[in-house]
């Protein structure tokens, strides 16, 4: 056995999934904003298109690495459109199975032992996992209310900048519900050409945002981002694609090339009718994105007017479907989520479950009927009148 995998910590929902079930068998109704997985079905257009598509001939065979011409096509208009971002599709867009694996590979791709990974805490949890599995040494950048969640890049030793082969930058970001400011991501970029790493830069809720001032942007939207970063997205929360494993990375070829050597030797890329049936999406199913926009503004609204009513401290995020509300003094987000759970039947996640930085925190995720949202609240209110 690779010896690291023992270092890997528990996966952080089997616990509350436990307790969930037990609750459930015990005939108790839980409400559920836990894991970030949408609730809403996909756009129409992609089943029709995948039914087609299936009847065809052809469509059952490998598809190739770096994805199909049409697909790449069309995520390279999509950029240009949407972030004013040129992409080549013949070499800077290859195609990946959901931003998780294109995470994953580009660790594989790049990481040796002793290598340092920069990583957000609180992050997703692939970022430092992968980087324990290859030998590399995940540093932690704690994101803090106080710097609106970006991390403190002058507190980055020059000795830990040396050894460093990528830096994790997740905006908008989960869990904190946060854009980036472009100085912000400036300084990154800076940082990464002065030291030789590069950023992979997470943009899977580039859509997910609920205030046209407030649109998230792409790295390549700084100067200097070519020469240093990837950026991933998806199809999973753009357009609740979350089980058919679609995403794509954009960079300059050379740096895409380590990921796309691993992604040769490990898969045999994304089944070829879900490539094309996603394709057709990003030019003809943008007012889908809008319209899921207002259920999550609508839903988001109920839930931080509702807390806040309670005497929760809870603001809108500015992007994302994550309200990221700090737990009551005396109480750590384990303790806090625990009780939500037993009192309430509420499933929230635990903020260190993402990172130590993050023990004041729940997430509340608004993947969930609209119905239930109201629910939570009116537990809420019967519990704070009889408290
Ligand atoms: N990055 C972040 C920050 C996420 O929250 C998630 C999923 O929740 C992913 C990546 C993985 O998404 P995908 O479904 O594209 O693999």
């Amino acid at each position: 056995m690779n010896k690291n995998i023992t270092k890997l910590p528990p996966y952080l929902f089997i616990e509350i999934d436990k307790k969930k079930k037990q609750l459930i068998d015990s005939g108790v109704e839980v409400i559920n904003f836990g894991v970030g997985d949408p609730d809403l079905p996909p756009p129409e257009k992609l089943l029709n298109t995948l039914k087609f598509l299936l009847m065809q001939e052809n469509c059952h065979q490998y598809a190739s690495n770096e994805g199909e011409e049409i697909f790449r096509s069309s995520v390279s208009s999509f950029y240009s459109k949407r972030f004013d971002v040129k992409a080549d599709p013949g070499s800077e867009i290859i195609n990946l199975l959901g931003t998780k694996e294109g995470i994953g590979h580009v660790i594989m791709g790049y990481v040796n032992p002793g290598d340092v990974v920069l990583v957000p805490d609180p992050g997703y949890p692939v970022y430092s996992n992968m980087t324990t599995l290859c030998g590399g040494v995940p540093v932690t950048m704690p994101l803090l209310e106080e710097n609106n969640f970006f991390p403190d890049l002058t507190a980055i030793d020059s000795k830990t900048l040396e050894k460093t082969t990528i830096m994790f930058l997740n905006y908008p970001n989960n869990p904190c519900g946060v854009l980036a400011k472009e100085e912000d991501l400036k300084a990154a970029v800076d940082l990464a050409s002065k030291y030789g790493f590069i950023i992979c830069y997470d943009n899977a809720y580039s859509e997910i945002y609920y205030d046209d001032n407030l649109r998230p942007g792409s790295i390549f939207n700084i100067k200097g981002a070519r020469e240093v970063a990837i950026e991933f997205n998806s199809f999973s929360k753009m357009f609740n694609m979350t089980g058919y494993r679609v995403g794509f990375a954009i960079g300059d070829p050379k740096l895409l090339q380590p990921l796309l050597k691993v992604k040769q030797n490990v898969d045999s890329g994304c089944f070829i009718p879900i490539q094309l049936a996603s394709a057709s999406l990003l030019s003809e199913e943008l007012d889908f994105i809008e319209k899921m926009r207002t259920v999550y503004r609508s839903r988001i609204k109920v839930l931080t007017e509702g807390l806040s009513a309670n005497g929760w401290n809870v603001s809108f995020p500015e992007a994302t479907f994550y309200v990221w509300a700090k737990v009551p003094q005396g109480e750590t987000s384990m303790s806090w989520s625990n009780f939500l759970l037993e009192k309430l039947g509420i499933v929230v996640t635990p903020g260190e479950g993402f990172g130590q930085s993050a023990k004041d925190y729940v997430r509340f995720s608004l993947t969930l009927p609209d119905e239930d949202v109201k629910k939570a609240i009116k537990k809420f209110e019967e519990y704070y009148t009889n408290f």
